[in-house]
């Protein structure tokens, strides 16, 4: 591809724009790449490391240039985005992996003939009354991303629609459509008076790494999905965040206490400033069957 004719403005916008306290690695430009600045990914936990960056909501976060829903163009921006290969190697920033820890689920394609699990899966779906759509496998072998039998998810349940549908995993569209029906909404009936009526997703299957970089978000697999707000049939609106008075705080605060277990990971807000105003559930396999949550 030819990039020349986008190559000049951006450098000399990044020019204008440094010094960035971000890794600069995103240009050619030779200048002005600070060595003491602070570096983004180093909020790892002890003991859980890049558990708490699970997923981002869309800010202007690293992110590999051949994600696999965004035009190319955008990249050469100048925005801090992830570096180009070929060119990490050049600047002696302190060391961010160049690509995330291999995932062996990365390999992942789907076969001529659906698997049994997968297909008995679906049939709980349905038993569930989940309405959903089979779809093309997602497959980025560079990117890291595989979702070999996607379902587009329209309800996770009988008159709970998620808006807008979105793309997952069997497991995690009955993961979620299971704890819909056991806890949220009873929850909502039981602490708000009013039965759940969708459920305001954030994002679900999205090609990407984890916000450190260190190794490919759950997203990436259509294992995880991020729910921003309740809406209940009678229109009242739950949105997780701070502060949301004392009904709606129990209710949320039920919910994210109940969804540890049936989910492996669990953030929300207060875990992370990336999860401040929404739940991130995923069904990360763990040793031991552990669990997250924080
Ligand atoms: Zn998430």
């Amino acid at each position: 591809m030819d990039f020349s004719r986008f190559s000049l403005l951006p450098i000399l916008l990044f020019a204008h724009l440094s010094p960035l306290p971000l890794t600069g690695s995103a240009t050619a430009k030779p200048v002005t790449l600070p060595q003491s600045a602070p570096v983004p990914e180093q909020s790892a936990r002890p003991g859980e490391q890049a558990s708490g960056q699970a997923d981002t909501p869309p800010l202007p976060q690293p992110r590999p240039d051949h994600t696999a829903d965004q035009p190319v163009a955008p990249a050469d921006t100048p925005l801090p985005s992830e570096k180009p290969k070929g060119e990490a190697e050049k600047d002696n920033a302190p060391a961010k992996p160049a690509k995330p820890l291999a995932d062996p689920r990365s390999a992942n394609k789907a076969a001529e003939t659906m698997p049994e699990e997968e297909l008995e899966c679906r049939k709980r779906l349905n038993a569930l009354g989940v309405v959903f759509e089979d779809r093309k496998a997602e497959h980025d072998a560079e990117a890291g991303c595989a979702l070999p039998y996607p379902v587009s998810v329209k309800s996770l349940g009988v008159s709970v629609e998620l808006a807008p549908q979105a793309l997952m995993n069997c497991q995690m569209a009955e993961a979620a459509a299971r704890f819909i029906k056991d806890t949220i909404s009873p929850a909502a009936t039981a602490e708000l008076g009013s039965p759940l009526k969708s459920i305001a997703q954030a994002s679900a299957y999205v090609c990407r790494p984890r916000h450190n970089g260190q190794k490919m978000s759950e997203h990436a697999f259509g294992n995880a999905l991020d729910i921003a707000s309740f809406t209940l049939q009678d229109g009242s609106i739950v949105e997780v965040g701070p502060a949301p008075g004392q009904k709606p705080a129990k209710f949320l605060d039920t919910v994210r206490k109940k969804a540890c277990g049936p989910f492996k990971t669990v953030l929300g807000p207060g875990s992370d400033a990336d999860h401040a105003r929404h739940f991130h559930l995923d069904l990360e396999p763990r040793r031991n069957g552990g669990t997250f949550c924080q």
